[in-house]
């Protein structure tokens, strides 16, 4: 279970809401049970449960079960997508195992608003659906040129174009070492905004083969390439 208090031992994580529903009525949580708790930071500790009610319980770390888990230094920054797209694409992210999620505004964008708290949510369940104890960081919407202009030094942008680039696979392989990934929204980007994103020192034009891919499968395809190249 992810929960928002620092873990450590000793620890009482008080506990209601959602979480305390799912211990309590569907675990069948009883006093002295234990339950695996992560907080995105500290691995994964097991847990006693204590004072149990009927909405809330407190659980008290007893060990760690796991270390705190390094994850490969891997950002997926991509266009927000229509709602059960943009989803899926942070569910995939963060069983895939990337670093940073980070949406981007671009002037295609049909989609201008992204809703963080639910994306937080995608994000905490399939890391706990899948053994994850790091949750992804999830940065604020921010637009293409401004993402450009705070780009780090040291990190490649292997920005997906469908218009042409290099074969991702070997683009990956020939730049190993902290990367990101750009992959742009459903209409793709405009003329301005490629010849902007080719400009910048640290990008890599990727193709993802002869086909277009919707924007979801290109960003999940290329995340898995890259890990598969270069991920833990
Ligand atoms: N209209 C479809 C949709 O609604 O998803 C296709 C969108 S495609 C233009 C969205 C993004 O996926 C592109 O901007 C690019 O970043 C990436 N992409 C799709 N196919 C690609 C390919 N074959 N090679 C490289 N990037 C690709």
């Amino acid at each position: 279970l992810f929960v928002e208090t620092a873990l450590g031992g000793g620890v009482a994580v008080p506990v209601d809401g959602n979480g305390a529903h799912y211990l309590i009525s569907v675990m069948r949580v009883r006093e002295g049970d234990t339950v695996l708790l992560f907080d995105g930071q500290s691995g994964e500790w097991a847990a006693t449960a204590e004072q149990v009610r009927k909405r809330d319980l407190v659980l008290r770390c007893v060990q760690q079960t796991k270390p705190a888990e390094t994850v490969p230094d891997f950002w997926l920054c991509a266009a927000p997508i229509k709602k059960g797209r943009i989803d899926l694409v942070a569910e995939k992210a963060c069983e895939l195992g990337v670093a940073k999620l980070v949406p981007v505004l671009t002037e295609r964008s049909v989609v201008d608003k992204v809703n963080l708290d639910r994306l937080h949510a995608h994000l905490v369940e399939a890391a706990e659906q899948c053994g994850r104890t790091a949750l992804p960081e999830l940065a604020p919407m921010i637009p293409l040129a401004r993402l450009l202009a705070d780009w780090p030094a040291e990190r490649t942008l292997f920005f997906a174009d469908e218009l042409g680039g290099a074969p991702m696979r070997d683009a990956f392989t020939a730049a190993p070492g902290p990367a990101a990934l750009l992959i742009g929204p459903e209409g793709g980007f405009t003329t301005a905004e490629r010849d902007l994103i080719r400009a910048a020192p640290q990008a890599r034009a990727i193709s993802l083969g002869p086909r277009i891919l919707r924007a979801e499968t290109a960003a999940i395809a290329a995340t898995a390439c890259w890990m598969a190249a270069n991920g833990d």
